[in-house]
């Protein structure tokens, strides 16, 4: 990629100020956009510009493109993989103040929205008219439109509505040059040709700025029944998973995890365990009947013996969720950790994590490693606290493992620039030069976040 100035000039700065206003080009206290949500990553931005419209965003990539001077796009700044990361000489555009929510368009069951509006706006817009936005995650009241559609974002109802890219039916974005692409007409038959807005999508920022989006929305079911089992062990996990899969095709959410973080979150944040297991699933129906007996004969039926736990209010739902979504959190608490956010085939999941934790146990036995993640999609939040920062001997142990069982190094939080070293061993040198060959075509002075993705 070809450099980018390390020094901005005066005449820059003062352009910037004359698009967004003085206020909105910040300089000093940057710490908040500048160190990513883990504190692992620390960058080093010259300026934060935050634009309040398309148009705004449109003159701020113009003028980079003529000053030469690389982009950092940046939204709720919850990512994990150092995607923000910005250097020397780097701006960060941040797309906080594009914040518009269009009306819910409920013939169609579609929203517009800017890039700014956080998924749990999107979700309350969404349940005003009795639907919802089908993509949810613990970052919710922080993570953005736009980031997610960067991060083609996962979370916990994959399983049942698709990744963000499946919610996607129109994008708004600016290019590296400011050009600006308005494709917002939410048609779901529209085989014109390449489909930009799913390029865009998983793009990490490296090929413009999404500013706004028009999202599909879901039939909103009146009963949620959550349920907490209780598991001898990873593989009775995926048994349960399997069958219950077989038998209800309104399976929104199943979520691993084991005691040794449901005793982390406890501690943390004072959520209480319902019982003790060595591996838990906590299991999500939505639906427009009780399902409460259906659960139950299956469990009784199947081999299942262990304990369960059924909520049956939002404060017991909440109560069961919180010891699974303040995982991330909860190990944030004591410690940087090394995160690894992977898939692999469902059926490999019990060997995969005994591989895991052998092998970093053989790397450095006082490191501590905490697994959880989104059983049915065979996607494992892998955090290891020990190393420094610096010290990537742990990244290597985990993503040869990830390659040998077939994987994916990420499978939810992208590649930012934590894993960029890694994509080859998920990606082919085709693959990479094929996407290389799109990123010079769109971005051919290599400003649009240079640290991610590539080495
Ligand atoms: C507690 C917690 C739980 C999480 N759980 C999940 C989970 O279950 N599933 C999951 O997928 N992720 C999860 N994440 C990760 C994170 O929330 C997602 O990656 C999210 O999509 C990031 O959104 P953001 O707005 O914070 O983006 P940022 O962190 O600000 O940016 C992420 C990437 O997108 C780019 N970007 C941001 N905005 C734009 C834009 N407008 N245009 C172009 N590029 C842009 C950035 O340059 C960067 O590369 C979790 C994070 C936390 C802290």
């Amino acid at each position: 990629m070809i450099g980018h100035e390390k020094v901005l000039s005066a005449d820059f700065v003062n352009s910037l100020q004359q698009v967004v206003g003085t206020p909105h080009v910040l300089s000093t206290d940057l710490a908040g956009y500048g160190t990513d949500w883990t504190g692992r990553f620390i960058g080093s931005p010259a300026l934060v510009v935050r634009p309040a419209s398309t148009s705004e965003v449109s003159k701020i990539l113009l003028l980079c493109s003529q000053h030469n001077v690389a982009v950092v796009p940046q939204g709720g700044n919850t990512g994990l993989v150092g995607g923000t990361l910005a250097h020397e000489g780097h701006i960060i555009v941040s797309s906080r103040r594009l914040t518009s929510i269009g009306a819910v368009d409920t013939a169609s069951q579609q929203i517009s929205v800017g890039a700014g509006v956080l998924i749990e706006q999107v979700q309350e817009a969404a349940k005003s008219h009795g639907l919802r936005y089908a993509v949810d995650f613990g970052a919710r009241g922080s993570a953005t439109v736009g980031g997610t559609i960067a991060t083609n974002a996962g979370g916990i109802n994959v399983l049942r509505f698709g990744s963000t890219r499946h919610q996607i039916v129109g994008i708004e974005a600016v290019l590296p040059n400011g050009d600006v692409i308005e494709h917002m007409a939410g048609l779901l038959k529209d085989n014109t040709g390449y489909d930009i807005a799913s390029l865009l999508c998983g793009s990490e920022g490296t090929l413009g700025i999404v500013t706004a989006a028009r999202l599909r929305l879901v039939a909103s079911h009146n009963l949620r029944t959550t349920v907490l089992l209780g598991c001898d062990s990873a593989q009775e996990v995926v048994e349960v998973v399997g069958g219950i899969r077989q038998q209800f095709d309104c399976l929104d959410a199943a979520e691993m995890f084991f005691l040794d973080g449901a005793n982390l979150v406890a501690s943390a944040f004072d959520v209480s365990i319902p019982f003790v297991a060595p591996a838990y699933l906590l299991l999500e129906f939505s639906s427009d009947i009780d399902l409460s007996s259906d659960i139950e004969q299956f469990l009784t039926r199947s081999q299942f013996r262990g304990h369960c736990a059924v909520a049956d209010n939002e404060s017991s739902r909440t109560r069961l969720w919180r010891l699974r979504e303040e995982h991330t959190a909860a190990i944030s608490t004591i410690g940087v950790p090394h995160k690894f956010d992977v898939t692999v085939a469902v059926s490999d999941l019990p060997l995969f994590i005994n591989a895991v934790r052998r092998r970093v146990s053989d790397a450095n036995a006082e490191w501590s490693v905490y697994i959880f993640g989104h059983a049915a999609d065979g996607n494992m939040h892998i955090n290891v606290l020990g190393p420094t920062a610096n010290d990537v001997s742990v990244d290597e142990i985990v993503l040869q493992v990830v390659a040998e069982f077939k994987g994916s190094i990420s499978a939810e939080h992208g590649v930012g620039s934590a894993k960029k070293k890694w994509l080859s061993l998920s990606r082919s040198q085709t693959e990479i030069d094929m996407m290389k060959a799109i990123k010079s075509a769109i971005d051919p002075q290599g400003l649009m976040n240079p640290n991610t993705l590539f080495v």
